[in-house]
Parts: structure tokens; C-alpha cells; sequence
């Protein structure tokens, strides 16, 4: 078999993807938090710093010229694959500086002091924190919407929040912790009758579902993370509405972000470079214009349905298991390839800790939503998050070591135990 390229056959060869080529037995189910990189995006990058390694932009010769057209064919393949201008593709460091750059730039200065920002209680920290930040710089206002008891957006709750005084809605299209899939179509139909503008978190949803631009018009912003989409780590995309990114001045200074300094001031470059202050991650987006491609060439809707129908069956095992809550919707329709679960009286991050020592990398925590966690009552959750190269046999072998786990802390503590006391110290070293 070809290791170079993306074998049509699903689930993908673990041959494909060298750290499941070099672990046989490992057992990854922890994709959400970061997905495996294929050869071919790896190759992509070696070959910029083994064959044409140099600065972008400035160089008047031959190799710099090709890392420059390179680097701007990456950003026009993002804008493809997310069906927008070139234009309004920003490489940024990965899905938090985006959020961070729409908080500082556009936000800073286009949201009026005493309007207000909602946010589900779904989201991720960053798409929390830096609208707590703006809220307290500016006297603005933080409300979160809620969810149903089955972890979905509570689109009653939602609706009756909007009002004159919304200036931004900020929403998941995925929820990472609980893998809710969210109304964004009628969140953005909403949100535009209330005049509001929209932030559209899709950082576990583009390599899924995908991250579509012009949406019913589209969200004004997309952000979402290479590493999360079979590319690189430290790259990650920030997409703006043209007219929006040309309003909004531009949050870190330097090189390539002008067009002219003067002692006393500054000019500012066309978009997009305006938004990319120094030396931008160049192999890192020829990686994740390599991860896109590869995506490509498996198909978007084929990963969606396989990872649809591997969420299915892992999910009608967990449910067999009586001694495991499972949290999130009940229906698959309204989930991505994420389950989140805790085992009667056993701590998530024991259940984690007890998977690794069988080779299986979970994640257990609060998942960066603490908010979440506080709304479902919960100290922490053990999460799978499946990808295009789990398997269903995985499944099987993560269910056993579930019922060992749960027999051995049932068998050492006893049947009633609650909360296993030992480990709740460590809730605060939770990720
Ligand atoms: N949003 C969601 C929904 C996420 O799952 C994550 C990463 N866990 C982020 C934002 C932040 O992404 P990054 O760490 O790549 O900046």
C-alpha cells in the first residue's frame, strides 16, 4: 500500500498516519483534542524545509518566490474548502488567537459599551474568556443561553435573550465536550433579525461536518484549528466577512502588516496581511492545505458517514452498560463523533488513567467547559472522540476494559461509592 496517499477504504490504514504506525497497539480515541497527521502532511511540510526553506513575502529569489506562492495556494485552498475569498482567510496560531483576534479587533471597536454578547454554555473556554475579557474592558454584557437536559441548545431560551441590546452571538457548531451537533443555520437566521453579528466556533466541526462560509449567508466569523483536521499543530484559521475585516484595525503590529511606517504612524496592508503581524506559520499551512487535500480526496460527506455510523455503535454499547451515565443528545442526528460518559462511583480521570495502562488514550477533565460542567452537576466526564481511522473493534476492546474498570472499583470499594475521595484533588489539574 501507498503510504503517501489517502487509501479510499474506510476506516483509513493506521499505515497512513505514523504515530499509530509506530504504537500497534495503541487504541486512539482522543481526536477531539488533537487528530492524528497523515504522511502526506507531513511530507508537504519536509519537502518546504528540505526543498525551498525560507521567508515568505520579502525574498527576491527563487526558493523564497516558491515558499511565497506555497503559502498563498494554502490560503486559497482553506478558502475553497470553506467556499470564501482568499481575502478573508487569516492564518493565525490556531482556533483561540482567532477567537482572541475577533475579541481584540472587531469587537473592541465595533461593539457599544452596555450591549450585550451571548454565548451557549456549551463553548469551549476560548470561545468564553475572551468575551468575559472584552465584557470587562468595555461594560458590556456576558449572558450564556442554555441547553435541554440532553445537551442541546435550548432555542427558546436563545430566542427569548435576543433583543435590540445583542451585539454578538458567539456558538459551537460542535460542542467538544458533549459532541452536540447545534442549530447554527436557525441560531444565524435568528441572530441576523435581532441585528446581531455571529462567531461561528468550528473547530470540531470542520474536519466532520465541515465549515461552510456562506451558510445562509453566512456567519460573519469562522475560527477553526489545523491540528484538529489532520494538520499541523500551531496554525489555525480566523475567517471574517470582507467588509468587517476591512473596518476592523488590526491587533498585533510588525512586519507584513503594513504598508508604510512613518516615526509618528503607521499605514495599514490589504487584507489579508493587515491581520498577519511577523512571520506567519508557512509550514504549517502548506500542512494544512496538505490535510485538506487529503480530506478532499477521502470526502467530506464519506468521513461524516462513517464516523456517523461508529458514534452509532459505540453508543448502543455504552448503553448495554448499566453502570454508565452517558451525557449529551440522545439521538445521533444531533451528534458529531465525540461521547461523553462517566462510570457509576469511578472518577473520569481514574477510568482514563486505568484505559491508558490497556493502551486506550482517552480524555477525561472538564474539557476547557467548566461552565458545562457545572451546568450538568458534574466534577468531570471521560470522553471519546472517534475519527475516519477508529474502528469498531477499538469499541469492543474499550467496552471490556470499561467493565473490568467498573468491576474492580466495585469489587475494591463496594457498591455505593459515589465519588471515589482519592481523586477529587485533582479536579483543579484538570484539562
Ligand atoms: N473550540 C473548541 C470547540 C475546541 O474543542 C477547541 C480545542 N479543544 C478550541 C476551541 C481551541 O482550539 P485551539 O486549542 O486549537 O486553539
Amino acid at each position: 500500500m501507498n503510504n503517501n496517499t489517502a487509501n479510499q477504504i474506510l476506516p483509513l490504514s493506521r499505515e497512513l498516519f505514523p504515530t499509530l504506525a509506530n504504537n500497534k497497539s495503541l487504541i486512539y480515541l482522543d481526536s477531539a483534542a488533537s487528530m492524528q497527521t497523515p504522511h502526506v502532511v507531513l511530507d508537504a511540510m519536509n519537502s518546504y524545509y528540505e526543498q525551498y526553506r525560507s521567508n515568505i513575502h520579502r525574498g527576491l529569489y527563487t526558493i523564497s518566490e516558491k515558499a511565497t506562492t506555497a503559502y498563498e495556494a494554502a490560503r486559497a485552498n482553506v478558502a475553497r474548502f470553506i467556499n470564501a475569498d482568499p481575502a478573508e482567510v487569516i492564518f493565525t496560531r490556531g482556533a483561540t488567537e482567532a477567537l482572541n483576534v475577533i475579541a481584540l479587533g472587531w469587537a473592541e471597536q465595533f461593539i457599544p459599551r452596555g450591549q450585550e454578547i451571548l454565548v451557549s454554555i456549551l463553548e469551549h473556554h476560548s470561545n468564553i474568556v475572551p468575551w468575559q475579557m472584552l465584557a470587562k474592558r468595555k461594560g458590556l454584557k456576558l449572558r450564556f443561553f442554555d441547553i435541554t437536559p440532553d445537551g442541546q441548545i435550548d432555542e427558546d431560551a436563545f430566542t427569548k435573550m435576543l433583543s435590540k441590546q445583542t451585539g454578538l452571538v458567539c456558538i459551537t457548531a460542535v460542542s467538544n465536550a458533549l459532541g452536540t451537533v447545534t442549530p447554527i443555520k436557525r441560531i444565524i437566521q435568528k441572530s441576523y433579525a435581532a441585528r446581531a453579528k455571529v462567531v461561528l466556533d468550528a473547530a470540531q466541526a470542520a474536519a466532520h461536518l465541515g465549515a461552510r462560509a456562506d451558510l445562509l449567508g453566512g456567519p460573519d466569523f469562522i475560527v477553526f484549528a489545523g491540528h484538529k483536521m489532520y494538520g499541523p499543530t500551531g496554525i489555525g484559521v480566523l475567517y471574517g466577512k470582507r467588509q468587517l475585516l476591512e473596518q476592523m484595525d488590526p491587533v498585533f503590529g510588525g512586519g507584513e502588516m503594513i504598508r508604510e511606517v512613518m516615526t509618528e504612524r503607521s499605514t495599514w496592508n490589504s487584507l489579508p496581511w493587515k491581520l498577519e503581524a511577523g512571520t506567519p506559520p508557512i509550514a504549517e499551512a502548506i500542512g494544512l492545505s496538505a490535510a485538506i487535500d487529503f480530506i478532499r480526496d477521502i470526502g467530506l460527506s464519506k468521513i461524516h458517514d462513517y464516523e456517523q455510523s461508529l458514534t452509532s455503535y459505540a453508543l448502543d454499547k455504552l448503553k448495554q452498560l448499566p453502570f454508565i451515565q452517558i451525557y449529551g443528545p440522545a439521538d445521533i442526528n444531533f451528534r458529531s463523533s465525540i461521547i461523553s460518559f462517566n462510570i457509576d462511583g469511578v472518577h473520569a480521570h481514574d477510568v482514563a488513567a486505568l484505559l491508558d495502562e490497556k493502551g486506550i488514550a482517552i480524555r477525561a477533565g472538564h474539557h476547557c467547559c467548566m461552565p458545562l460542567m457545572q451546568r450538568l452537576k458534574v466534577p468531570a466526564t471521560a470522553r471519546i472522540s472517534l475519527a475516519a481511522y477508529n474502528t469498531m473493534e477499538e469499541i469492543d476492546t474499550l467496552v471490556t476494559s470499561l467493565k473490568t474498570i467498573h468491576a474492580i472499583f466495585h469489587r475494591t470499594h463496594g457498591k455505593k461509592i459515589t465519588q471515589p475521595a482519592h481523586t477529587l484533588g485533582n479536579l483543579a489539574k484538570a484539562k
